[in-house]
């Protein structure tokens, strides 16, 4: 899976990046629908052993543009896990408030604790995605933020937190069929916006936008991983293996009882 890592240092051409691509899983389509159950029972058990553990702090941040399969791959990935461990922040508009103090005081607090993984939907990314093409503070101000972005990580991760970062890539023809089933069908209404068609004419825009974002900010201690996700059961697959993946390297252990237990009966 390290080849969707974007590597420090390197390009990004955006255009190179196949959301179609399958390579890692080539299965027929009744192998796909069974093939999420064993990562997620997986995953369930390595969540378990982290909270039980205590010692580490998992932060996983995701951006896509919209329809990208944000909130699908959190339903899906983290099916079954204990939901006192796992902590979702869903980051909107920011308020007025919000707005009044720098840009990372709203996302400092979602940040993990000692056991808790925290699952970013959109994130402090967005103050160089949608801030930058909507023109929403100059350039001069958002082109310190990777910086900021870097430092502020790197503060996180020295402080015991593992930091994964996904960018869901899928191609415009995909959106607009994802579009036209949120348009289609009565009870997917609810997710599609006006706004969204205005968003979706600077594509190219926000293209530029990522791939600055991903050149400048993947980093050893917070990389970047670029998940092909036109196909929605792939992008599962590969998202739950790198996050498998890296919860296995930590080698947790269940901590041990606080008291003696030898010879204990339960009468
Ligand atoms: P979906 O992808 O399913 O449409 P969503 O994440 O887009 O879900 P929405 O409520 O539709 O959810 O959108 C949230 C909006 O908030 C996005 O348009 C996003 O760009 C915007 N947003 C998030 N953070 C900021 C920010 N710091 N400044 C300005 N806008 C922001
Ligand atoms: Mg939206």
């Amino acid at each position: 899976m390290d080849k969707y890592r974007v590597k420090p240092g390197s390009k990004v051409n955006l255009k190179k990046w196949d959301p179609d691509d399958r390579s890692e899983f080539d299965l027929s389509k009744e192998e796909r629908d069974e093939a999420l159950y064993p990562l997620n029972r997986k995953l369930e058990t390595l969540q378990e052993l982290l909270y039980a553990e205590g010692k580490h702090k998992i932060l996983i941040v995701f951006q896509a543009m919209d329809a990208g399969g944000k909130d699908g791959t959190i339903r899906q990935v983290f099916e079954g896990a204990n939901p006192q461990g796992v902590k979702v922040a869903s980051f909107k508009k920011p308020t007025h408030k919000e707005l009044s103090h720098d840009y990372l005081w709203r996302v400092h607090k979602h940040t993990p604790a000692n056991g808790e993984i925290a699952i970013f939907n959109r994130s402090h990314y967005e103050d160089v995605l949608v801030v930058r093409v909507e023109d929403l503070v100059s350039k001069k101000v958002w082109k310190k933020r990777y910086e900021h972005i870097n430092n502020f990580e790197k503060m996180l991760a020295d402080e015991g937190t593992t930091i994964l970062k996904f960018y869901l890539n899928i191609s415009k023809d995909e959106q607009k069929e994802r579009f036209e089933e949120r348009l289609d069908k009565k009870e997917k209404n609810w997710k599609f916006s006006l706004g969204d068609l205005e968003v979706r004419k600077k594509w190219n825009n926000y293209m530029k936008a990522y791939e600055d974002m991903l050149e400048k900010t993947s980093t050893k201690y917070a990389p970047w991983y670029i998940i092909p996700s036109n196909r929605k059961w792939y992008r599962n697959l590969v998202i739950a293996s790198i996050i498998i993946d890296k919860l296995e390297k930590l080698k947790m252990e269940f901590p041990e009882p606080q008291d003696d237990l030898s010879g204990v009966r339960i009468t």
